[in-house]
């Protein structure tokens, strides 16, 4: 596919989708979007609940691409590290990255709002309410069913789309991949963890009651780290906060034992005891709210067709090609850079389909890849480690070793965050050099009293 006069329908109005409909639309390209949900511009999407997620640079550079970082900007609040609550003991913030590197926390309806926005205003159309039953990969033609028709006996609703181009970007449940799964030499895998996640809320209002009669500051990620689960909670712009418990399906201390009111109480009086005059309707919204499971999604290829001559072809991006798990806050911005790499490699082969998608897809796997294993060794960082007083040094010296030489050591967690410029994989790769040369350094006698006298040029020699 060369030309701009295929027409290209993304199933999926989520973030990845409809930020995707921007860049293609941008190009010239008819796009249509088709989405399952109705429009959150005229119904609440959450349920009454405010949702956010951290956007950090990679998810931002993408927006930039599209003129929209400025606009997404300032509805967000900066988080400028976590702010840990220990079982016992006293708060500790740990900056993120060097002064002025942040992440930031905004509304998942109110950038999605944005984005679709953006994506009508250039043309773009958006069928909402229009769910993908089945997708003919051959002769890339979409089934859909029209959502609210389904309690009529009388019209099935259901219709067909013919487009040039199908686009799976309908998250990590994928109804497009659902197709590739039939289809002849494709591997898929799904994990889940044995951990779920509820999402909690802290209103504005209760934000003086924290034990020590302070308001929690909204400029961090506040973790309650218990070791083998947590508590996190993000700011939204109305001084509320929302929080996640993550925690085990099932076990001694999990989901499965706490089904009353009585047991939330007991539970969090037990392990958050700070967090209980901040949540008024706890135990209502605990057992109320959903819990849902986290699951890594790993497939390959991304891309199938054209399978006949007169056929068109299929694209998974997004959660639907890479399903990760939310520890590394990474999901959403790996979804958007996708959107930019593909925009660039259309550049790159002038609108070349043949070309550019094959490319897409081997240069983004091992990078999504190496974020879904980051994502997962994140869990256990932040979960018990950020709680522990060799974490902690180790990190220390870690921001030494960066701020003395700050090309040639980097941290992890800014190399993944605030560095868009190196690739998942490679971040991977070098972080994992790092460990090797912490872990020997940290093993050395007393070093808890001596880091501020090591070798630091030695150390970021054997990096190299
Ligand atoms: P989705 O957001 O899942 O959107 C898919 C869309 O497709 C939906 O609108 C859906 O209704 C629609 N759809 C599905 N099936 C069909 C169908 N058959 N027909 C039509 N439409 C369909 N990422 C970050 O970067 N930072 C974070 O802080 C962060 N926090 C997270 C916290 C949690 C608890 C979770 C679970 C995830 C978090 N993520 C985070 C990950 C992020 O939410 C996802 O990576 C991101 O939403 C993926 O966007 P997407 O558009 O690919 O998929």
């Amino acid at each position: 596919m060369t030309g701009k006069n295929k027409n290209i329908a993304i199933v999926g109005a989520g973030l990845v989708g409809s930020l995707l409909s921007i860049y293609l639309a941008k190009r010239g390209y008819p796009v249509s979007l088709f989405e399952r949900r109705g429009d959150m511009r005229k119904q609440d999407a959450g349920g009454g609940r405010s949702i956010n997620l951290a956007l950090s640079n990679r998810g931002i550079k993408a927006l930039h691409e599209v003129g929209l970082a400025d606009a997404i900007r300032k509805t967000a609040i900066p988080m400028h590290g976590r702010m840990i609550h220990p079982a016992d003991g006293q708060l500790n913030f740990q900056p993120y990255g060097k002064e002025g590197e942040f992440i930031n926390s905004i509304s998942r309806s109110g950038l999605n709002i944005v984005l679709m926005d953006e994506a009508e205003r250039l043309g773009v159309e958006i069928h909402f309410n229009q769910e993908v039953e089945s997708v003919d990969l051959r002769s890339t033609l979409l089934k859909m069913s029209t959502v609210h028709s389904r309690q009529s006996t009388a019209d099935s609703g259901l219709w067909t789309v013919d487009c040039g181009l199908i686009i799976g970007a309908d998250g990590a449940y994928s109804s497009v991949r659902s197709a590739f799964q039939i289809s002849d030499r494709f591997d898929y895998s799904q994990t889940y963890i044995e951990h779920g996640y509820k999402e909690l809320t802290i209103p504005a209002v209760n934000q003086q009651s924290t034990v020590d009669g302070r308001p929690l500051t909204i400029h961090a990620l506040h973790i309650w780290p218990r070791e083998s689960f947590m508590l996190i909670a993000l700011p939204n712009p109305d001084g509320s906060f929302t929080c996640t418990l993550f925690f085990p399906f099932e076990g001694e201390i999990s989901f499965d034992k706490l089904k009353s009111k009585e047991d939330v109480q007991l539970f969090f009086r037990k392990y958050f005891p700070d967090v209980i005059p901040l949540m008024p309707t706890l135990e209502e919204d605990f057992l109320s709210n959903p819990t849902s499971s986290l699951v890594t999604v790993r497939c390959w290829p991304w891309v199938k067709g054209p399978q006949t001559p007169e056929g068109g072809t299929s694209l998974l991006i997004g959660d639907a090609a890479h399903g990760i798990v939310p520890f590394f806050g990474q999901g959403m911005n790996a979804g958007f850079e996708d959107c930019r790499i593909l925009n660039d490699l259309l550049n790159q082969y002038e609108d070349d389909w043949e070309k550019a998608l094959p490319e897409f897809q081997n240069q983004r796997k091992p990078d999504t890849d190496a974020i879904a294993q980051l994502a997962l060794d994140n869990f256990i960082e932040m979960r018990d480690l950020v709680a522990d007083p060799e974490f902690i040094l180790r990190k220390k010296i870690e921001a030494r070793l960066h701020q003395l030489f700050p090309d040639k050591w980097i941290p992890l967690y800014s190399m993944v965050t605030f560095n868009e410029t190196i690739r998942y994989s490679e971040a991977l790769k070098i972080g994992r050099r790092q460990k090797v040369i912490m872990d020997e350094l940290m093993a050395k006698p007393q070093i808890s009293e001596n880091w501020e006298r090591i070798d630091c040029e030695e150390i970021v020699e054997r990096l190299e």
